[in-house]
């Protein structure tokens, strides 16, 4: 992964992440860590990504 992620979090199996673009903009990043789930998105603020997280229903389980 080429991008730089810094306040990485975990909520649950959700792996948050905040880094930035090849455009140099912010982005938030919810990315679930389980392996047969695949889900995977960013969003424009922290707290969107974080509600993301926290609000994923796994389909691995
Ligand atoms: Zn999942």
């Amino acid at each position: 992964m080429l991008r730089r992620f810094r306040n990485l979090a975990r909520v649950g199996p959700v792996q948050v992440a905040t880094g930035y673009d090849q455009r140099g903009r912010e982005k938030h990043t919810a990315a679930c860590t389980a392996p047969r789930c695949g889900f995977s998105a960013e969003y424009d603020t922290r707290s969107a990504a974080e509600l993301a997280a926290t609000t994923h229903r796994c389909s691995a389980h």
